[in-house]
C-alpha cells in the first residue's frame, strides 16, 4: 500500500504556556473558533477513516497547544486504532493530563513533546515523562536551542532515560558558534541538522508526492512552507496532484519540511519514527557530556 505522510494544522492557536519567542503564547480562542477547530478535526478523523487505500501517518501541528482540548485526546485514540494508520502523532507541550493515551493503540500513537524552561519545572515535566514510560508511549523530547536554555537542556538529558531521544532546535535568528554548535551537538547528535537551513531550491522533496499538509477546511498544500495549494482534501483534487517535484523555496529550515527533503536521506535516518523524531534505538543512546554541567557552561545571552 502506498504510504502517505500527512500534516494537519487545524485554526486552534491557543495555548496555556506563555513562551518568550512564541506568537501564540497564552492566546486565547473565543469560543467561535474552538468550534470550528473541532468541527474541521472530525472531519479530518472521518476522511482518515474513510481512506483505506494509504497507508496514513498523521501528525497534528496545532498553532498552539492541542492535547488541553478533548477532541485531539479522542482523535488520537481513535485514529491509532485503524489498520491502516501507521502513525498518529502530535507536537505538544505536555502540560495535560496523559493518562487517556493508555486507551490507544500505542504501537501506532506517539507524542512529539517539547519542555519550555521557565513555564514548568523540569521536574514536572519529567514526572509527565515518567508516566509515558510506565505507560508504554512513544515519545521524542525537544528543546529550543537559546542560549539560556543550555543548562536545562544538559539537565533534562541527563535526567531521562537513555533510550528517549532528546532533540534541540536551532533558535531562530542565533547564529551558533562553532563551539556552541559542538556543545548543543553533546546533547543532540543530530543538532547539525537544524543549526543551518538547508538550501532546497531546485532539490527533490517527498513534500507533494508522498507527504502533504493540510489545513482545516481540507486545503491541501506539499508542505507548510509553500502556500500555493495542489487541491482540497474532501474533494479528491489532491490525489491527481500528488508527483515527484523540486522545491521552490530557498531554504528550508523546519525539521518537519526538510526530513522530507530527498539529498538529506532523513527517512531512512527516522525510520518509522520519522513523524514523532523518535531516533531508531542504536542512535538514541545518550551522549555523554564532555563537560561538566555547571553554571559557567551556559551560553551568554544573545
Ligand atoms: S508551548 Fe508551544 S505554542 Fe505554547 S507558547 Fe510555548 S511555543 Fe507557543
Ligand atoms: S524542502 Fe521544505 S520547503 Fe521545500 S518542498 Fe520540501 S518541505 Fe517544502
Amino acid at each position: 500500500m502506498n504510504d502517505l505522510y500527512v500534516l494537519y494544522r487545524g485554526p486552534l492557536a491557543s495555548c496555556n504556556y506563555d513562551c518568550p519567542y512564541c506568537p501564540f503564547a497564552k492566546r486565547v480562542d473565543p469560543p467561535s473558533l474552538l468550534r470550528a477547530d473541532k468541527s474541521d478535526l472530525l472531519r479530518f478523523a472521518s476522511w482518515v477513516e474513510e481512506t483505506t487505500d494509504r497507508r496514513l501517518s498523521v501528525l497534528f501541528t496545532p498553532w498552539g497547544e492541542g492535547l488541553t482540548r478533548s477532541w485531539y485526546r479522542e482523535t488520537i485514540v481513535r485514529l491509532s486504532h485503524l489498520p491502516h494508520v501507521a502513525r498518529v502523532a502530535i507536537q505538544t507541550n505536555l502540560a495535560a493530563r496523559v493518562d487517556w493515551l493508555s486507551t490507544a493503540d500505542l504501537s501506532v500513537a506517539a507524542l512529539w513533546a517539547t519542555y519550555h524552561p521557565g513555564q514548568v519545572t523540569r521536574e514536572r515535566f519529567l514526572a509527565r515523562c515518567r508516566q509515558l514510560d510506565s505507560l508504554g508511549v512513544r515519545y521524542s523530547v525537544g528543546v529550543v536551542g537559546v542560549p539560556s536554555h543550555y543548562e536545562e537542556a544538559a539537565a533534562l538529558r541527563s535526567a531521562l532515560p537513555p533510550s528517549v531521544y532528546l532533540w534541540i532546535n536551532a533558535a531562530e535568528g542565533h547564529a551558533y558558534s562553532a563551539d556552541e554548535e559542538r556543545r548543543w551537538t553533546a546533547l543532540d547528535p543530530r543538532f547539525g541538522d537544524s543549526v543551518r537551513p538547508h538550501r532546497s531550491l531546485g532539490l527533490p522533496c517527498h513534500a507533494g508526492e508522498t507527504a502533504i499538509s493540510v489545513l482545516g477546511d481540507g486545503t491541501v498544500r506539499r508542505c507548510h512552507f509553500i502556500s500555493e495549494p495542489l487541491g482540497n482534501l474532501y474533494d479528491g483534487s489532491w490525489r491527481a496532484a500528488l508527483r515527484p517535484r523540486p522545491c521552490t523555496n530557498i531554504t528550508c529550515d523546519c525539521h518537519i519540511g526538510y526530513v522530507h527533503l530527498k539529498p538529506l536521506g532523513l527517512r531512512d535516518v527516522y525510520a518509522d519514527g520519522l513523524l514523532e523524531r523518535v531516533l531508531p534505538a542504536p542512535t538514541s543512546s545518550a551522549v555523554s557530556l564532555p563537560f561538566p554541567v555547571a553554571r559557567g557552561n551556559v551560553v551568554p545571552g544573545r
